[in-house]
């Protein structure tokens, strides 16, 4: 099988939880880090233009933040996930630039010490520089996720792809650790999404990649070499598509 890229410029989409430690995945990890950095130099490689969301959930997720009390309220806890998606995104950005990439860190709230603000315009031509993007803060509102965010940026970047790198291989039938008889998809349309009730990404999300008919390829990122096949359009995950 060839790695010749198949898409031009792709958003992937990290969960925070790809940088934790051990079954809980929590924390920041640097072995992990390193481990994704070295999975994103060879995609670069290949010269595609890399836009990354990082998530927030190996530090923090406001719906769970704020779970069962009352102090806390729950826009304040959304935007203390949306800072952990920084966090992740600074030690991201490091360890790409340890490696010699040319990296921004562009953040949708402002914190100009640390991160430019997101501006559309710039981002675009960051990637067309070869700059790996980091997207973090999420959308900058709370009550959403960073896929809300991914499926928002993948499409005002006008981005081939949206590939979600996750811990399962893809979208099943049924959850595979219950139900035996439970298949992987290779390839489903939005609307059998829709019709089967398939959890693929939060709604909002999703109804934005259907609109935009932008491509969503739900695969395992601990696979050896997954995102770069994935990006040559391997038949690996599963892709969802018009
Ligand atoms: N978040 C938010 N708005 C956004 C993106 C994220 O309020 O646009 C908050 C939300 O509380 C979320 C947390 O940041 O739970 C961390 O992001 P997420 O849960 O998406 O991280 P992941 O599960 O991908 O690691």
């Amino acid at each position: 099988h060839s790695l010749v890229p198949k898409y031009r410029r792709v958003l992937l989409k990290l969960s925070g939880e790809a940088l934790g430690y051990g079954g809980s995945r929590l924390g920041i990890n640097l072995d992990e880090v390193r481990h994704m950095a070295v999975q994103l130099q060879r995609v670069h490689q290949r010269g595609v233009q890399l836009a990354v969301v990082v998530g927030g959930g190996n530090l923090l997720r406001g719906a769970q933040f704020t779970a069962g009390g009352d102090t806390i309220k729950p826009a304040t806890a959304h935007y203390m996930g949306m800072l952990a998606t920084v966090m992740n995104g600074l030690a991201l950005q490091d360890t790409l630039e340890s490696l010699g990439l040319e990296t921004r860190l562009l953040s949708a709230i402002r914190m100009e010490t640390v991160a430019e603000p997101f501006i559309r315009r710039r981002a675009l031509r960051h990637l067309e520089k070869g700059r790996i993007v980091i997207l973090a803060a999420g959308t900058g509102n709370p009550f959403v996720t960073t896929d809300t965010a991914a499926a928002l940026r993948g499409t005002e970047l006008e981005v081939d792809i949206v590939l979600k790198a996750t811990r399962v291989d893809g979208v099943y039938s049924a959850d595979p650790e219950l139900d035996p008889n439970a298949v992987k998809y290779d390839h489903l349309t939005y609307e059998q999404v829709i019709r089967d009730g398939l959890r693929v990404m939060d709604i909002a999300a999703f109804e934005m990649c259907r609109q935009a008919s932008l491509p969503i390829l739900i695969f395992n990122y601990k696979q050896e070499g997954a995102i770069e096949r994935a990006i040559a359009g391997h038949r690996i995950g599963t892709l969802i598509s018009a």
